[in-house]
């Protein structure tokens, strides 16, 4: 694309729908003089009765964790992908297939406060541990091809 484009108010065609609609994009250059927020100091709790990671809380799925006290890894209640069969389908532009999976949660610590960056040597090494055994006992099924471990910040 000609990089003028991408300084100057211009059209772009939707070759699904043949529409044709306007871009702006000189318009993120534009200055911010609205409100800013200064960043929010909250107090550090250990225990959250209202987590749902939380030792001896109950999940948002309905399971209840056990009173762990070490890292504690679970199936996800939402998980992005799922067991089951394959099916596919192919109806006008749409062409689907299902994809199947696994997806776990990994608790670093009973310590609802404690992130890694707070955690002691011994129990970051115990989520590196957790993560290796993960990825081994996910990678050894079948129905797995590959294991893709992410961290998510709460
Ligand atoms: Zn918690």
């Amino acid at each position: 694309m000609n990089s003028e484009f991408n300084k100057r108010p211009h059209r772009r065609k939707n070759i699904l729908t043949g529409e044709w609609i306007l871009v702006s994009p000189h318009r993120t250059k534009r200055p911010w003089q609205g409100k800013e927020e200064k960043p929010q100091h909250k107090e550090a709790i250990s225990y959250d009765p209202k987590c749902y990671l939380c030792p001896g809380n109950e999940r948002a799925g309905g399971g209840v964790n056990p009173d762990y006290k070490e890292t504690y890894s679970f199936k996800n209640d939402y998980a992005a992908i799922l067991d089951g069969p394959f099916e596919s389908t192919k109806d006008g532009l749409l062409e689907a297939e299902t994809e199947t999976g696994l997806c776990k949660v990994i608790c670093y610590a009973p310590d609802h406060s404690l992130t890694l960056p707070l955690m002691e040597d011994h129990q970051i090494l115990s989520v590196v541990d957790l993560w290796q055994k993960e990825y081994q006992e996910l990678g050894a099924m079948d129905a797995i091809n590959h294991v893709q471990i992410i961290r998510k910040q709460r």
